[in-house]
């Protein structure tokens, strides 16, 4: 049976394995953590803004409708909101227009703020479940063997070897380093909070430079920062600056959750597909690699089928 092998299982990993089965191709996919539930992508707060996808806006918008379709093919939950910033996105709001649409979220008056209408939040952590059916977890990939410029072994961490005899998709996102001398690959860390408010809040916020939702009825999750590092401590002062920053405008209670997680971006801020050899490729998101996943793989895909057999 000729099968493609993922390595990694983060969203990449897992729209690599949504787009392949599509195309009935059977796949693997190889994880080295041990649950979904601590996957670095299930550090995303899961949404897609396309104004913040800059230069990509239409093709994260594009995602958009990949991932609702994906959501009823799963039976994920999903949510279609708006944006309500204050950066320039989108058009001006008023602040009686934006009381009643968040009774609860109190912004100075002085600040002029902006909504943004086709924005999506969805259960990653359910649609990462759903779509790393068959997965190897808790076995990371530590080595490969090439031949006539084809992968033909990868080296697992519990000393087992795998024959590869299709085609080999690393999807190994902020660890991608550890592998492969890919220049030009930046490793940013970031905090995702999760704080508890019995309060209303409807869309996603993104104040000062934080992003906030209500994920469940009680939880609202918020992403903070970005910090060129791949330290996995976390750094008390900027989930205090992140915490008053939601607070000084919507009522959180002081039960805080933090993990840290990690985005991975080019220096030339592009994201990174290298054809690693004739039967294997390298993909990594950028930035927003939840909102980049599907048209990155798609890009990557077409560079596979064109130079392998
Ligand atoms: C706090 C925070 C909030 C974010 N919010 C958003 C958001 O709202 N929207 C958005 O679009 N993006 C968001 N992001 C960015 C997004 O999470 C990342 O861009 C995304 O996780 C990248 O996915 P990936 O599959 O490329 O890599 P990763 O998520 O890094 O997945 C790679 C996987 O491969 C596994 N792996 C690595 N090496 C090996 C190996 N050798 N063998 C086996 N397994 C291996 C890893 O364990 C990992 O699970 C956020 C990031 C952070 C930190």
């Amino acid at each position: 049976m000729v099968e493609t092998i993922i390595v990694g299982g983060g969203i990449v990993g897992a729209v690599v394995a949504d787009k392949l089965q599509d195309m009935n191709k059977d796949v693997k996919i190889i994880e080295k953590e041990r649950k979904v539930k601590q996957l670095n992508s299930n550090r995303s707060i899961w949404a897609i803004i396309p104004p913040l996808c800059g230069d990509l806006m239409e093709k994260c918008l594009s995602s958009i409708d990949y991932y609702v379709q994906l959501s009823h093919k799963y039976g994920v939950i999903y949510k279609e909101m708006s944006v309500i910033s204050d950066k320039q996105i989108g058009r001006e709001i008023s602040m009686n227009k934006l009381k009643e649409i968040e009774p609860d979220v109190t912004v100075p008056e002085s600040i002029k703020m902006y909504i943004y209408e086709r924005a999506l939040y969805l259960d990653g952590e359910k649609l990462l479940e759903k779509l790393t059916k068959n997965i190897m977890i808790n076995e990371e990939v530590i080595g490969y063997e090439i031949k006539d410029n084809k992968i033909t072994k990868l080296h697992l961490s519990s000393g087992e070897n795998i024959s590869v005899n299709g085609d080999v998709i690393f999807s190994t996102g902020y660890l991608t380093g550890k592998l492969f001398d890919i220049k030009d690959l930046e490793v940013y860390k970031g905090h995702l909070i999760s704080s508890s408010s019995s309060f209303t809040l409807n869309n996603i916020f993104f104040y000062n430079g934080k992003i906030f939702l209500k994920r469940r009825s009680s939880e609202v999750i918020i992403s903070s920062d970005a910090e060129k590092t791949t330290d996995n401590k976390i750094n008390y002062e900027k989930v205090k600056d992140a915490v008053n920053t939601v607070n000084s405008i919507y009522p959180l209670s002081h039960r805080i959750l933090v993990s840290v997680g990690f985005r991975t971006a080019s220096s030339s801020k592009k994201y990174v597909i290298e054809k690693i050899a004739e039967n294997a490729l390298v993909i990594t998101g950028f930035r927003f690699g939840f909102a980049m996943a599907p048209f990155i793989v798609d890009e990557a895909l077409g560079l596979l089928k064109s130079g392998s057999s």
